[in-house]
């Protein structure tokens, strides 16, 4: 096992306020690795340098095929991915990657489009950056992208959910309805979590956003909408009169109490 530089963390209680900029928790595990999936050398070098000088590991594959096997051999911690590599497209290996793991995704792109967001999002990617982005901006978004993941597991009750017909396994992350697999992103999966663990009750759409994604979201509403209506979907529910996923005008979506969808209500 390689061990990192024994350097003491700096306090996070004794700052500004801020995020710390050594997160002890990271600290845990010796050096992060961060695989970057790119082909500009005029990105790669600089942002290798500073993730290095930032205590990060990095690697670097070129195209997309190096860059999922990779992500299979080196196991890294997150993966810095760019939209337009030389032998597809990295939305693909973001949808590959989800196939069977759960590393944090940043999607790099040079175009900055909604929808462009929206597609990085839908294939389950945690965070979006719009080149030209700064090494330090970079590693804010790194960071806080770390932090979120580590916090987001083990949190909730590891209990499965089971309302009406629709049932969420936490540990196996899985979801089924009427005894069907029902096949979410990440994010999907979490927005439903979250939904399902407060039934009856609305969730407001700034606790989803904190929770699933972060405040720094660029255009979170757009993005928790898409997400929404892609879980009515795949659960069959009908948008204009869903029995699960409710909206609640200007305040959030509540999924339905358990005695809503009881089978004497239910016409
Ligand atoms: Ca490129």
């Amino acid at each position: 096992m390689r061990t990192g530089r024994r350097t003491a963390p700096r306090s996070p209680s004794g700052g500004s306020g801020q995020s710390p900029l050594y997160d002890p928790r990271c600290m845990a595990h010796g050096r992060r690795t961060i695989l970057m999936v790119e082909d500009e050398p005029s990105i790669t070098t600089p942002l290798s340098e500073a993730l290095e000088r930032e205590g990060f590991e990095s690697t670097v594959a070129r195209t997309a095929e190096e860059g999922i096997s990779l992500a299979g051999d080196v196991r890294p911690d997150l993966v810095l991915l760019d939209v337009m590599l030389p032998d597809g497209s990295g939305y693909d290996v973001c949808r590959e990657l989800r196939r069977d793991s759960d590393v944090p995704i940043i999607m790099l792109t040079a175009r900055g489009e909604e929808t462009d967001r929206v597609v990085g999002l839908e294939v389950g990617a945690d965070d979006y950056v719009v080149k030209p982005f700064s090494a330090r901006e970079l590693v804010a978004r790194i960071r806080a992208v770390l932090r979120r993941s580590r916090t987001a597991e083990p949190a909730a009750a590891d209990e499965a959910i089971e309302i009406g017909d629709v049932r969420l396994d936490p540990t196996r992350h899985e979801v089924t309805r009427a005894g069907d697999l029902v096949d979410l992103t990440r994010k999907e999966f979490d927005v439903l979590r979250l939904l399902m663990h407060n039934a009856g009750a609305v969730v407001s759409r700034e606790q989803l956003i904190e929770d699933v994604w972060d405040v720094n979201w660029f255009g979170p509403t757009k993005t928790l909408d898409v997400h929404v209506s892609a879980l009515r979907k795949k659960l069959g529910d009908d948008p204009a009169a869903p029995r699960y996923l409710h909206t609640v005008r200007g305040v959030g979506f509540r999924f339905a109490a358990p005695t809503e969808l009881s089978p004497d209500r239910s016409g």
